[in-house]
């Protein structure tokens, strides 16, 4: 299968990123995008973000064969519905969606037959959002990973994942329910730790708001940067991806009541042996590329 032309839908940090990409890397597959926000698809013009901007997600995807739904996880069946009936035949239809199970589920009763739907969720982003916030190099060296339906052409599944390979990406295909769970705890539950802290902070009466912003690099600042991810795409990812996460969120409230237990009768031995085995999932990190070793400060001069 040959992609002569994309349409993004939702041209805020991922489908903004994505037209940007495939600008640089894939220059001969035509671009086409849409955005329900009038500003937005202004900005997505003047950045150049996707070749044709669209007034309708209808005009977006007609003759597209490869259509990516950008849009937050709860706008995505909304998205596919105001779609669905200008789809090319044989079309694949994928997303960028941080949960899975439960979206990928929805999809398929969305779409009508004749297309090929791939959920897909690259594993890149940042704090920031809109069509000001991507850029074409988000996705390299990051993982996007693909969970197909059972029965999925698999040479509709290749041409996806020498897709996202071409943007730079490395690609693994898992089941959605797994993928639900394995980032439930790599990502959601992250976020999730990251807003209440942070949430917790500024609700103390004894420590004032200035100190807090004051004292900051003692670890609290590197919190700070992933509570500031946006809320609309969060919100959706806790409502759509309850179950895993209620379910790691289980399991981290064992751990932590574990570690308070530790705290309290001084248990210097259990806090130790923790300690260095997080020390080494980070050099593991660091080893695979996923982040440097250099030395954080937060610092512009030091990067
Ligand atoms: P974003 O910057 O806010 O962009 C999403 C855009 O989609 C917004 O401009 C939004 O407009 C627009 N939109 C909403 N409903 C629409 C519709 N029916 N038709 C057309 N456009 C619509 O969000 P993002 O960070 O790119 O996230 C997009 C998706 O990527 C989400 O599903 C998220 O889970 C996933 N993702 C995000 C990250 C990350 O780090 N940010 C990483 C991986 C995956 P309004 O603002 O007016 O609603």
């Amino acid at each position: 299968m040959t992609i002569h032309k994309l349409a993004i839908i939702g041209l805020g940090l991922l489908g903004g990123s994505i037209g940007l990409a495939v600008a640089e890397h894939l220059p001969h597959i035509a671009t086409a995008g849409y955005d329900s926000d009038s500003d937005v698809r202004r900005r997505a013009a003047e950045r150049g973000l996707v070749s044709q901007v669209a007034g309708s997600a209808a005009e977006a995807v007609a003759d597209a064969d490869l259509v990516i739904l950008c849009v937050p996880v709860g706008a995505m069946v909304k998205a596919a519905g105001e779609l669905a009936g200008s789809l090319k035949a044989g079309a694949i239809v994928s997303d960028v969606g941080s949960s899975k199970r439960t979206i990928g589920a929805a999809l398929a009763e969305a779409l009508p037959d004749g297309v090929v739907l791939i959920p897909a969720h690259p594993v890149a982003g940042t704090e920031h959002s809109g069509p000001d916030a991507g850029f074409a190099h988000l996705f390299h060296q990051r993982w996007c990973i693909i969970t197909p339906h059972q029965g999925t052409p698999p040479e509709m599944v290749k041409a996806l994942v020498m897709f996202w390979e071409a943007l730079g990406a490395m690609v693994e295909t898992m089941d959605a329910g797994h993928h639900d769970r394995v980032l439930a705890v790599t990502s959601h539950i992250p976020h999730l730790i990251a807003y209440t802290i942070v949430g917790t902070a500024s609700d103390l009466e004894e420590v004032t708001r200035s100190e807090v912003i004051k004292y900051s690099a003692g670890g609290f600042r590197d919190f700070t940067r992933i509570a500031a991810s946006d809320p609309t795409m969060w919100r959706d990812v806790f409502l759509h991806n309850r179950d895993a996460v209620l379910d790691m969120l289980d399991a981290f409230l064992t751990d932590l009541a574990f570690m308070r237990e530790a705290i309290r009768a001084g248990d210097g031995e259990t806090m130790y042996d923790l300690f260095t085995r997080t020390r080494e999932i980070r050099r593991s990190i660091v080893a695979l590329g996923q982040d440097d070793s250099r030395p954080d400060f937060g610092r512009s001069d030091h990067k």
